[in-house]
């Protein structure tokens, strides 16, 4: 018997208000100068990012704009991403993180439990004997769900790299808000505890803030807008962690 079980789901949350101005943003922007044409996101998408993500669904030749299209630019924005190297010399690559730690990417069309705000999961949302689970090993599995095609491209990219973070063994996953527009759900689980501002430390809210950080602040082509990654630090600082200080307000989102 196939049990279909919810186990782990550590998810992206928006608001319903961020998801109807992030489709209208979605809906009325056109595609940037940079984006690679059609074929371009093809032939990435066969020779590397369909096995690089080990994707659940068939390999075909799609058109453009189509959903998996759409997986495609964001996949190709991380891997094109190029930062100048901060005061240590480092600078992240997005595009292996996520590669690292995501094992599968499959597609959810609807999530019976969370079915409004939920842009992806990350962990094995269903473990299912034939998809969930391989020889009895639990498969990283990250699942997108409807609303990531309607949020923008750079929310997209951070939404990967977040899921990812949430596969990292030491995880410490999300908790309920104690405050900003998500706390008044019960049990929303949509923040993290505290606001770490250096790389890799956190759950997936931080993962979120400091790759547009990195966007914003060190970003020397133009595969994603630096504004759109200023306006999601401050949103994300204010709303999505329980404990930050003033001094990290005034260092990130007031200078
Ligand atoms: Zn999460």
């Amino acid at each position: 018997m196939r049990a279909r079980v919810r186990i782990l789901a550590h998810c992206h949350f928006i608001s319903i208000a961020v998801a109807v101005f992030s489709s209208i943003l979605h809906l009325s922007s056109t595609a940037s100068a940079a984006d690679p044409d059609c074929e371009t996101l093809n032939h990435s998408w066969k020779t590397k990012y369909y096995k690089d993500f080990g994707v659940q669904w068939p390999l075909v030749h799609f058109r453009c704009p189509t959903q998996t299209s759409e997986i495609a630019l964001t996949l190709y924005h991380l891997e094109h991403l190029k930062f100048t190297p901060n005061s240590k010399g480092y600078s992240p690559n997005f595009y292996s993180f996520a590669k690292k730690y995501i094992e599968q990417i499959a597609y959810l069309p609807k999530d019976k439990d969370y079915p409004n705000t939920t842009v992806a999961a990350a962990g094995h949302p269903y473990e299912d004997s034939v998809l969930g689970t391989i020889f009895g090993k639990t498969v990283r599995r990250m699942t997108l769900n409807d609303i990531f095609f309607f949020t923008d491209e750079s929310m997209r990219a951070s939404t990967i790299v977040h899921e990812a973070s949430h596969f990292r063994p030491d995880d410490p996953s999300h908790v309920n808000c104690s405050h900003g527009d998500m706390s008044t759900e019960i049990g929303n689980q949509a923040c993290d505890a505290k606001f770490y501002d250096t790389d890799g430390r956190g759950s997936g809210y931080n993962y979120d803030f400091i790759f547009h950080a990195w966007v914003r602040d060190h970003l020397t082509n133009n595969e994603l807008e630096k504004s759109v990654s200023n306006e999601k630090m401050t949103y994300l600082l204010l709303n999505r962690f329980n404990e930050y200080t003033n001094d990290q307000v005034k260092k990130w989102i007031l200078n």
